[in-house]
């Protein structure tokens, strides 16, 4: 069968799901430098050679769902419960901001009293008006993470400031969200979750775990016409990578170097088929290679998301094992990464919100 992989340039514009699930197969590496390849001149030629920084605010892992995979989920007793205070937040977005870094992403476990609605939405409010400054004259740009809420909440969200959200499907069959959460979790609301986010006006971005329990070729193929069917404009996703507490690290999985692959692959695929969204190069990646984001860099992502929630905090933040826990504040690691990224023959954007190119076409 003929390559669906069209030359440099000349890239293809609809894939059927059949082709991507043939360039997801891509092995050996021949055939997987030829789709690392494409996938870079995609991501130039759509996105342009900068890579934008979201500081990443895990501002609690206090949580009220129960998913099988994940180790913050609310079964788990061995973690230390935490949520940072409004202060804390802000220092750690102003220093997002000084840095350059032009966005935040403010994610949690997933509540939805009242009481953490106010604080979230005071949250979005505070940091939008305290970094405002001649660089940023809006302020931060700030992509929300905090799960399922109602239409009201994210609406809610939205007027306070925050202009990007974030809902990862998992994955786009219904049978596996199944398996991989408790009853009551469904399928059918992240979906609606994520149409009320568009209807609102939101940038939208999903996203899936790559390599998790019983999932096929055929079913990542499924999740990346998904992202295309629905259109989005951002898409984070990374390798799935057990957690000792969670009921899923009982299945046997392939082993860690296979995932990432996987992961790289997927990431190049979306690239090819979605061409001008931001895609992430996620914490996942680096929990199994230590220049894992680096390498998602050069598979076709265009962001990536230093963890700037301080190293105390972050080592409850565990939603998987090994989760990399390094102090990515610091200026020598931050150096060293802009460094690799100029290695890639990238540019580190700065003072930008660093939209998608798809986000402001499709406005
Ligand atoms: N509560 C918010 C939500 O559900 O969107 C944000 C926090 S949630 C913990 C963030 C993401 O972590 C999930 O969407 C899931 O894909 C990912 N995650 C959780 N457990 C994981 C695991 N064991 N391996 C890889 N990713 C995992």
């Amino acid at each position: 069968m003929r390559s669906p992989i069209q030359t440099s340039g000349k890239s293809k514009t609809n894939f059927t799901t059949a082709q991507i699930r043939s360039l997801l197969e891509s092995s050996g590496r021949k055939e997987i430098e030829a789709l690392r390849r494409e996938a870079h001149w995609a991501t130039l030629l759509h996105c342009g050679n900068r890579v934008y920084f979201r500081g990443i605010i895990e501002f609690s892992n206090i949580c009220t769902c129960d998913c099988y995979y994940c180790g913050i989920r609310r079964s788990n007793k061995d973690v230390v419960r935490y949520q940072l205070a409004k202060a804390q937040i802000l220092r750690q977005a102003k220093w997002c901001a000084e840095r350059g870094f032009g966005s935040v992403v403010l994610q949690s476990g997933e509540r939805r009293d009242a009481r953490f609605v106010d604080f979230v939405t005071d949250v979005v409010r505070t940091v939008k008006k305290e970094t405002r400054c001649s660089l940023l004259p809006d302020g931060l740009g700030i992509t929300l993470c905090v799960g399922e809420q109602s239409r009201e909440v994210y609406a809610r969200f939205f007027e306070a400031g925050a202009h990007r959200y974030l809902l990862r499907i998992e994955t786009a069959s219904p049978r596996l969200f199944r398996r991989w959460h408790p009853p009551g979790q469904t399928y059918e609301n992240r979906r609606r979750c994520l149409s009320h986010l568009r209807s609102i006006g939101y940038q939208v971005g999903t996203g899936v775990m790559i390599g998790a329990p019983w999932q096929t070729t055929a079913d990542l193929a499924e999740d990346v016409a998904f992202f295309k069917e629905m259109d989005v404009d951002m898409i984070g996703m990374g390798p799935y990578i057990p957690h000792r507490a969670a009921p899923l690290a009982r299945i046997d999985v392939d082993l860690p170097a296979m995932r990432l692959q996987r992961a790289l692959s997927t990431i190049a695929v979306a690239r090819l088929v979605l061409r001008d969204v931001n895609i992430a190069a996620t914490t996942a990646l680096q929990a199994l290679s230590p220049l894992g984001r680096e390498r998602g860099l050069d598979f076709g992502a265009n962001v990536i998301m230093p963890q700037v929630t301080s190293p105390d905090c972050r080592k409850q933040y565990t939603l998987y094992d090994a989760k990399p826990c390094d102090n990515e504040t610091d200026p020598g690691f931050q150096n060293a990464l802009e460094r690799r990224i100029r290695n890639l023959g990238r540019e580190v954007g700065r003072n930008r919100w660093g939209d998608s190119p798809h986000a402001w076409i499709r406005q």
